[in-house]
C-alpha cells in the first residue's frame, strides 16, 4: 500500500503530495500525520490518500518512517476545506493544512502530558493484613492505606503526603502489591471569571419568533441565517438555545467571537451552563493547554468551543452548528498568510458538514446584509431591546458652534454635563476616542511642521509620561513602535512655537479627571492592554464600579454589557469617518451604533452624545437614529455608484524596499508584467475597470518605502484568473523588496 503525502514546507516546488510506500504491519489512515524522508532530511507530512496504485518504480519509492499519533488529526472535513483553500486562495496546500492543527504539535514542540498513577493489585482485605503485619516499614502500611478503597492515586500526591516513597512504592511493585501506570492527564485551563449559573430566562418574542425558524433548519442539519439584532436584544441567549438543541441531537457547536478577551461574559455564559463540555480557545492559553484542549474537541469530549476566528478549524465532531458573533468584526479576516475570510470558511464547513450556520451582528457588514437580501441567508430581525427597555437616545453636537462660544476643549458643554449628572447619580459613563496618546501629532506653528516618524512617514503621537516619569513626555510612532523625545524647537525653522494638536485617549481621561475632581477613571487601548490580562483588570475595575468613567478607542464598543452605565460619547466622530477608505463609512457607523449600544443596558435609560464638525454627514443621521436599513440603503447606492465592491473587486499589488529606487522600479515592471498579461487575455482586460500606479497614502512604513498598483476589476470569472495569476507573480518576490497581493485588502493605506 502506498500513501500520498504533503510535506510540511512551504515551497511553490513542494506544492503538490509525494508518494511513499506503507512499511509491512503499519496502518495509516487520510489525514494522520507522519514522519517522511525528504531528501537527506527527515519531515513530518500529512497523508492526503491512501492507496494501492503507484506508478513510480519501485527503486525510487522510499518507506514512510513512522506515524506521529496513532489517530488522524484532521478529519476528513477539515482535509478538504484545507484543499479547498489552496485552491481558492492560491496557496500550498502546507499552509493551508497547517491552520488545522494547534502551531506546537508541528515539529513535536508539544507533547502529551502524563502522571505516575498508583492502585493496588490485591483486594483491600489483603492489604488491611498486610498493614496489621507490617512492622518495620511504617512507610509501606501508610502507602496501602492511602490506597485502598480500588482507588487510583498519583504517586505526586502520595508524595506530598508520605515523604519519598518512591523506594517503598518500587518495592510494592516488584512484591505484587501495588500496580504502578502512566496515565494521560488534561491541561484544562481553569479561567479567571467566575462561572455564571443559568438565569433561565422567558424568552422574549423575538427571541421565541427567531429560534423557531433557526431550530427546525438545525435538527435537518443545514440553515443560513443572518441575525439582526439590536444592540440589548438578547442575541447570546438565542446562540445558547441553539447550542443547546445542537447538543441533544448528538451535535457539536463552534460559537467564533471577534477577540477572546473582549467578550469574557459570553464565556462565563457558556462554561456556566455547558460546563467542561465547553472548550475555549483563546491567545493566553499556554502551548499545553492549548493542545490538550484541541485533543479534547478531537475526541468529542468538548462538544462546544469558543474561540477566536482559528476556532474555526476546530475538528469539532459532528457538527452542528457555527455561530458568528459581531460578524461585521474586521478581525474575522485574517490578512497574514494564508489570507481568509473567517465567514467564508464557517460557511464552507457547514455546507459541507451539515451544519447550521448563524451570522449575528446589531450593524451586520454590508456584505452580509446584501447576500441576505439576495437569498443567500435567511434574515432574521430582532429590533427590540430585552423587557422593552429603550434604546438610548442620541444628541449630536456641532464642535464649531463650540468654538465660537469660546470653548476649545476636547469636551462640548454638553458633554460636560452630561457627565456630571452621570457622576452625581453615581452612574457610569463611556467615551470613546478613537486615538491613543495624548496627541495626535506635533507641528511648528510658525512655518507648518509635523513630527513624523523617520522610518514610517506618519506623524508621532504625543504620550505623557507617567508616575516618576510625569511631565517627560515622549513620541512615539504607531506603526513601528519607534519613541523619541519631543523637540524644545523646530527642526526646520528653529521656532520654539513648535505645539501638540489633536487629543488622544490621555488628552481626554485628563480632561475628565479635571472636570470630575476625585472621580476614577479607567482608560482602556493599546498603551494599558499590552500587559497580560490587561484588559480583564480594568473591564472588572469598571465592572465594580470602582471607575466610574471609562476611557477608550473602539476595544470600547465590542459586545460588553455593564448595566450602570447611562452616558456614551463619542468624542471624535470625524476620526473614524475620514479615513481614506472606501470601507471608512460602514465602519464609522459600526463603530457608533456599537458603542452607543453600551448605553442603557440596564434598567436606567441610556444616553449618547456624538461631537463632530461635521454634524451633516448623512452617516452621523442613521448612527443618531440608530437606522441600520436607512444606512445600508445609502451605502448600498454609494458603493454602486462609485464601483465599489461588492459590485467590483479591488486587488493591491503592494510592493515594499528599503531603497526608493528599487521600490518604484519593481512597480513599474510589475505593472508593465500585468499589462502584458492582460494583451494576452483579451477577456480578461475587458473586465478590469481600472488599473493605476500610485504612492499609498503611508509613503513609507518600518523603514520600506512603498508603492502600489490598485486594480478595481468587474467581478467575474475572468477577473478571479487575472488575480490568481497576480498572486502567483507577487508569491515569486524579489530579493530586496517585498510584494504581496490581496483582493479587497483589510486597509488601503
Ligand atoms: P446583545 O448581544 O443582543 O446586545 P445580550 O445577549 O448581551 O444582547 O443581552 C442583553 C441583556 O439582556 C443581557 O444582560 C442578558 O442577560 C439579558 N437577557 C437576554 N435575554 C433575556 C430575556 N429573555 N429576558 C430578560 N433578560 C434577557
Ligand atoms: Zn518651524
Ligand atoms: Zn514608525
Amino acid at each position: 500500500m502506498y500513501c500520498r503525502v504533503i510535506v510540511d514546507i512551504v515551497h511553490e516546488n513542494v506544492a503538490k503530495p509525494f508518494t511513499y510506500r506503507i512499511p509491512e504491519g503499519m496502518t495509516l489512515a487520510a489525514g494522520q500525520r507522519v514522519s517522511v524522508p525528504f531528501g537527506r532530511m527527515e519531515k513530518e507530512g500529512v497523508i492526503t490518500e491512501i492507496t494501492s496504485e503507484c506508478d513510480i518504480p519501485p527503486e525510487k519509492l522510499r518507506d514512510v518512517i513512522r506515524p506521529l499519533e496513532d489517530f488522524a488529526a484532521i478529519p476528513p472535513e477539515l482535509m478538504a476545506l484545507a484543499a479547498e483553500m489552496s485552491a481558492k486562495s492560491h496557496c500550498p496546500p502546507a499552509e493551508t493544512l497547517r491552520l488545522m492543527l494547534p502551531a506546537q504539535m508541528r515539529g513535536g514542540r508539544v507533547r502529551v502530558k502524563t502522571e505516575r498513577r498508583a492502585r493496588l493489585a490485591i483486594p483491600d482485605e489483603e492489604a488491611k493484613a498486610l498493614i496489621l503485619k507490617e512492622r518495620k516499614g511504617v512507610k509501606r502500611a501508610r502507602l496501602l492505606e492511602m490506597l485502598m478503597g480500588g482507588k487510583k492515586v498519583s504517586v505526586r500526591f502520595l508524595a506530598e503526603n508520605i515523604n519519598d516513597p518512591g523506594d517503598a512504592l518500587r518495592k510494592l511493585e516488584r512484591d505484587g502489591i501495588v500496580v504502578l501506570t502512566e496515565e494521560e492527564i488534561l491541561r484544562t485551563p481553569t479561567e479567571f471569571y467566575a462561572e455564571n449559573q443559568d438565569p433561565e430566562y422567558e424568552l422574549t418574542n423575538d427571541q421565541q419568533e427567531v429560534l423557531e425558524e433557526i431550530l427546525p433548519k438545525l435538527r435537518d442539519g443545514g440553515g443560513q441565517f443572518l441575525l439582526h439584532g439590536v444592540t440589548g436584544s438578547g442575541k447570546t441567549e438565542v446562540f445558547m438555545h441553539a447550542v443547546r438543541e445542537t447538543l441533544r441531537i448528538g451535535k457539536s457547536a463552534i460559537i467564533l467571537v471577534p477577540e477572546i478577551s473582549l467578550t469574557p461574559q459570553m464565556v462565563s455564559w457558556f462554561r456556566g451552563r455547558f460546563g467542561g463540555i465547553a472548550a475555549v480557545i483563546h491567545s493566553r492559553l499556554s502551548a499545553g493547554e492549548r493542545y490538550d484542549e484541541w485533543r479534547r474537541i478531537r475526541r468529542g469530549e468538548a462538544r462546544v468551543v469558543i474561540g477566536a476566528r482559528s476556532a474555526v478549524f476546530s475538528p469539532a465532531e459532528k457538527l452542528g452548528l457555527i455561530v458568528v458573533d459581531e460578524e461585521h468584526e474586521s478581525t474575522y479576516l485574517n490578512d497574514r498568510h494564508p489570507r481568509y475570510d473567517t465567514r467564508e470558511v464557517a460557511e464552507s464547513r457547514c455546507k459541507r458538514e451539515g451544519a447550521a450556520l448563524i451570522l449575528a451582528s446589531a450593524t451586520p457588514s454590508i456584505l452580509s446584509f446584501a447576500r441576505a437580501r439576495r437569498g443567500d441567508y435567511m434574515l432574521l430581525e430582532m429590533l427590540r431591546r430585552v423587557q422593552n427597555r429603550p434604546l438610548p437616545e442620541v444628541q449630536v453636537t456641532d464642535m464649531r458652534e463650540e468654538l465660537e462660544r469660546g470653548n476649545n476643549t476636547v469636551l462640548s458643554i454638553a458633554m460636560r454635563e452630561a457627565l456630571k449628572e452621570c457622576a452625581q447619580k453615581g452612574e457610569q459613563a463611556i467615551l470613546l476616542m478613537n486615538r491613543r496618546g495624548y496627541n495626535s501629532f506635533v507641528s511648528c506653528r510658525k512655518c507648518g511642521y509635523v513630527v513624523k516618524c523617520p522610518h514610517c512617514d506618519i506623524s508621532m503621537t504625543y504620550h505623557m509620561g507617567y508616575g516618576a516619569d510625569a511631565g517627560a513626555g515622549r513620541l512615539k510612532c504607531h506603526y513601528c513602535g519607534t519613541e523619541m523625545n519631543t523637540p524644545g524647537t523646530c527642526p526646520e525653522c528653529g521656532s520654539r512655537h513648535i505645539r501638540y494638536f489633536g487629543a488622544g485617549t490621555q488628552k481626554v481621561e485628563e480632561e475628565v479627571r479635571k472636570l470630575l475632581p476625585g472621580v476614577t477613571t479607567a482608560r482602556m487601548d493599546y498603551d494599558t492592554t499590552g500587559t497580560k490580562d490587561g484588559h480583564g483588570k480594568i473591564l472588572e475595575a469598571f465592572r465594580s464600579g470602582q471607575a466610574r468613567v471609562l476611557i477608550g478607542t473602539q476595544m470600547i464598543a465590542k459586545g460588553l454589557d455593564f448595566p450602570q452605565v447611562t452616558l456614551v460619547g463619542v468624542v471624535a466622530a470625524d476620526l473614524a469617518l475620514n479615513l481614506p477608505d472606501y470601507r471608512s463609512r460602514e465602519r464609522a457607523f459600526q463603530l457608533f451604533t456599537q458603542v452607543a449600544g453600551r448605553a442603557g443596558r440596564g434598567t436606567k435609560p441610556g444616553r449618547v452624545i456624538i461631537q463632530t464638525y461635521r454634524p451633516e454627514d448623512p452617516v452621523i443621521g442613521f448612527a443618531a437614529r440608530q437606522d441600520y436599513r436607512a444606512f445600508f440603503e445609502s451605502e448600498w447606492l454609494r458603493r454602486r455608484k462609485g464601483l465599489y465592491p461588492p459590485f467590483t473587486a479591488l486587488g493591491r499589488l503592494l510592493i515594499e524596499s528599503s531603497s526608493e529606487g528599487e521600490a518604484a522600479e519593481e512597480a513599474e515592471e510589475l505593472l508593465r508584467h500585468a499589462r502584458e498579461i492582460l494583451q494576452a487575455h483579451p477577456d480578461w482586460e475587458k473586465k478590469v475597470i481600472t488599473m493605476v500606479l500610485d504612492t499609498p497614502s503611508v509613503k513609507m512604513l518600518r523603514g520600506k518605502y512603498r508603492r502600489h498598483v490598485v486594480i478595481k476589476a468587474l467581478k467575474s470569472a475572468e477577473t478571479d484568473h487575472f488575480f490568481g495569476e497576480l498572486t502567483e507573480l507577487a508569491a515569486e518576490g524579489k530579493d530586496r523588496t517585498e510584494i504581496a497581493f490581496e483582493v479587497n485588502p483589510t486597509t488601503m493605506l
